[in-house]
């Protein structure tokens, strides 16, 4: 730390992205990426746009918003694309949290959230999820803060219904309720259509997961269109060409090939259910997830020795030494390929063992 940097964030602990190592090739079980290639599409799009670069993104990112309004049945003015969700989420903290309205969100959920907060100087509190890992809706209703909730969840993968995201947002009329879905697309339900009958609701997304674009950075938010003025003030008094002009072409361009997306989709679901029957076979207990990864425990070996053990061997996946949760790694769903040798390198670990 140098003798310069702020008094206020001395004490800043910042999030830990999954490792990206260089050493050697592994199978990337670990940051919940697509294990799809973008569309080709996609990458023609990129490649054009980068003979543009002499000149500043659309602040507006018009083309992509519109599109965005089209999919998902929304306004454009209810509608920002940011540069990945995390940035819209740290908008969102800014913009409506702080002293006076600080913000509560499970106590295991999205590492990021608390580091907003932190950063922010946010007063947060972290409500327990239940034993089974799940979210008591009970204890947000009518709770009278604001509210993050990730749902899915992560890292447990576990979602609420729609309905019990309905009772949080209406018991909390006079504070904003963020739920971020970067996972929704494997098998959750969205709220983005409650925006139009909520103005306190402010639904999150990402490309980062289910649209193969997690390494172009693109993540938008759906609410109303005051909620939504709202960031665009803090963004445009932060970084009005916040996504670059490849990033807004590949985005429009992933949306216009839909389907190819919301067919891997699909196909992540079905190998996900695959992974998780041969894991429980190999005696682990599995969340029951929606979303595109495992969160599982073994009743042989810790969550920290099989992380490390499945490194040793090539395959990746994370670990978190939070005391509740470090028994379990989470597991990305990767391809079917992918999911079987991590099997084979289960087998040859508890194997040894034996
Ligand atoms: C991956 C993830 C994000 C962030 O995704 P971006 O890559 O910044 O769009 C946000 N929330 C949750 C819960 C995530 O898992």
């Amino acid at each position: 730390m140098s003798r310069f940097f702020s008094k206020k964030f001395s004490a800043l602990t910042p999030y830990t992205p999954g490792e990206q190592p260089r050493d050697k090739k592994y199978i990337k079980l670990n940051t919940n990426e697509s294990p799809f290639p973008p569309s080709p599409g996609v990458i023609r799009a990129v490649l054009e746009e980068a003979a543009t670069l002499q000149l500043y993104s659309d602040p507006e990112c018009t083309v992509l918003i519109n599109k965005l309004a089209e999919v998902y049945g929304a306004e454009p003015e209810r509608i920002i694309a940011t540069n990945g969700s995390d940035e819209v989420l740290d908008f969102a903290f800014n913009a409506f949290c702080d002293k006076e309205n600080p913000i509560v969100f499970p106590d295991i959920t999205y590492g990021f959230y608390s580091v907003f907060a932190e950063k922010l100087g946010i007063p947060y509190e972290e409500i327990p999820l239940k034993d089974d890992l799940t979210v008591d809706v009970n204890d947000y209703i009518g709770i009278n803060k604001n509210i993050v909730i990730a749902n899915p969840n992560a890292p447990t993968g576990i979602a609420l219904p729609l309905s019990d995201i309905e009772r949080i947002v209406a018991s909390n009329p006079d504070n904003v309720v963020i739920i971020d879905e970067a996972y929704v697309d494997f098998g959750g339900e969205s709220a983005v259509k409650l925006t139009e009958k909520y103005g306190n609701l402010l639904v999150v997304q990402t490309f980062s997961k289910s649209r193969s674009l997690a390494g172009a950075r693109l993540g938008f938010a759906i609410g109303s269109k005051e909620l939504i003025s709202d960031l665009h003030t803090l963004r445009y008094s932060t970084n009005p060409y916040n996504v670059n002009r490849m990033t807004c072409a590949a985005g429009y361009a992933a949306l216009t090939e839909n389907g190819y997306y919301m067919q891997n989709a699909q196909t992540v679901m079905r190998t996900r259910e695959f992974a998780k029957a041969e894991l429980e076979k190999r005696g682990f207990t599995v969340l029951p997830s929606k979303a595109n990864f495992l969160f599982a425990k073994s009743g042989e070996i810790s969550g920290e020795e099989l992380y490390l053990e499945l490194k040793e061997l090539g395959v990746l996946v994370r670990h978190f030494k939070k005391e509740r949760i470090k028994d379990y790694c989470r597991i990305t769903v990767g391809t079917a390929m992918e999911m079987k040798k991590l099997l084979d390198n289960i087998d040859i670990i508890l194997e040894k063992r034996t």
